[in-house]
């Protein structure tokens, strides 16, 4: 009986090198910008009790309809991340770390969305969480740190929107005028609003129904209903952006898919992208969260950032290609005497990248391995080799030719060449 073949659930994908290692890189070079401004990384499980994202919102279709949710077998009814902040808040009041406390963190979330180009099931971000702080420099400086890490990736078709929600001060006075507004007219919302409209009304704003845009551009705006000293925070933020020389949009109808947001929200959109999956990265601020998850009543703001778009992105601003794999060395070892099993570890050890072939087969076979390989050297060892203690260099990639070298030089020889 033939046996079943599987593949990758839909929706999900598998990663093979190169752009495996290309994703590495992409989080190394997230982790080099924001480890610079002191966020320290933190990892939490990729599954919690689901209460804790319960409070992400009753109206988001993160919650709603896209979580992936069981019982386990002690009872516990647990769900798959969706997304970070909600689990590092969780974490947050659990611990209660001195403040202001800035982290950052990368991996798997898990939203089960109707799969298309750019989204995905299982998809991964990187983000950063400050907790503690409702200065508004450090909007800034969050906002500032997504914009160097899509600038050093040598992205140039990126924009930032930018809005405000307001608070719990405000943001009741605006919901009775949204909701006043969308109710005056019911009939030209589509069905599914107006189901929406019962539960919140701000998330009506994030309808991409064609027949609600018309509606939707008439809306009442959160900004105008800002109090003065709210106005003065996001005006601070605008300003200190526009102090860094970061350009933005802004967009006073951005509320972005989750409900715990407050004030400063902001959404970065790749240009280069269609308008269906360009939506790069988003965040904002979330003063009421850690209470809601039983903690003191902490400011906090942050932003989570979708790998798997970002490198469509750069595919599509040809930028940050898929660094090399290619070992700097490869052993070709026709002597019968094992001796590219010490070689290779020998090399490994002083610091090169180095692979080599198998099966003992003929020169001629192993040097199509070592030329595949795309190796900067070849180190040959025959039988003459052996008897000699030697081995022989082969450059590659250059125009040294080969030469012949005592075992005991090969080392010094290659930091010459290599380093
Ligand atoms: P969100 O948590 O929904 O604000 O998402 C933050 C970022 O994660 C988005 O801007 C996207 O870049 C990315 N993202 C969200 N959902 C998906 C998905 N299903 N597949 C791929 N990337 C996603």
């Amino acid at each position: 009986m033939a046996s079943p073949s599987f593949q990758a659930p839909k929706g999900t994908r598998d990663i093979l090198p190169p752009q495996s290692t290309r994703q590495r890189a992409l989080i190394d070079l997230f982790a080099d910008v924001v480890e610079r401004a002191s966020y320290g990384a933190v990892s939490t499980p990729m599954f919690e009790d689901i209460g804790v994202f319960l409070r992400l919102g009753e109206a988001t279709d993160v919650v709603t309809k896209e979580m992936y949710d069981f019982v386990a077998k002690d009872g516990n009814h647990i769900a798959l991340r969706p997304e970070l902040t909600a689990s590092v808040v969780r974490a947050f009041v659990q611990h209660r770390p001195a403040t202001p406390w800035k982290v950052w963190y990368e991996g798997p979330q898990f939203r089960y969305e109707r799969p298309q180009a750019g989204r995905y099931r299982q998809f991964t971000q990187v983000g950063i969480e400050a907790l503690g702080t409702s200065d508004p420099e450090l909007d800034v400086e969050v906002i500032s740190l997504a914009a160097d890490f899509y600038k050093r990736l040598g992205l140039e078709q990126v924009t930032l929107l930018l809005n405000s929600l307001g608070d719990a001060t405000c943001r009741p006075g605006y919901l009775q005028a949204l909701e006043g507004y969308f109710r005056d007219n019911i009939a030209e919302l589509s069905e599914q609003s107006a189901l929406t409209l019962d539960i919140n009304p701000l998330r009506v704003l994030d309808s991409k129904r064609d027949q609600d845009q018309p509606l939707i551009d008439g809306a009442p705006l959160m900004v105008e209903f800002l109090t003065p000293e709210l106005a003065e925070h996001f005006d601070q933020v605008c300003k200190g952006l526009e102090q860094l020389g970061i350009a933005y949009t802004l967009s006073p109808r951005l509320v972005r898919g989750l409900d715990y947001y407050t004030l400063t929200t902001f959404e970065f959109a790749a240009d280069a992208l269609d308008t269906a999956q360009n939506a790069i990265g988003g965040g904002g601020r979330y003063d009421g969260l850690a209470e809601s998850l039983g903690g003191p009543d902490t400011p906090g703001i942050g932003f989570a950032l979708g790998v798997d778009r970002i490198l469509l992105a750069c595919d599509a601003e040809d930028t940050f290609p898929a660094p090399s794999i290619s070992p700097e060395v490869f052993v070709v070892d026709v002597s019968g005497a094992h001796v590219s099993l010490e070689l290779t570890h020998m090399l490994r050890e002083a610091g090169f990248t180095a692979d080599r072939a198998w099966d003992n087969r003929s020169m001629k076979a192993q040097m199509k391995v070592s030329d595949r390989s795309e190796a900067a050297f070849a180190i040959i060892i025959g039988e003459d080799e052996l008897a000699a203690d030697s081995v022989t260099v082969r450059d590659l990639r250059g125009d040294s030719g080969q030469r012949l070298l005592k075992r005991t030089e090969l080392i010094s020889y290659l930091q010459t060449q290599l380093r």
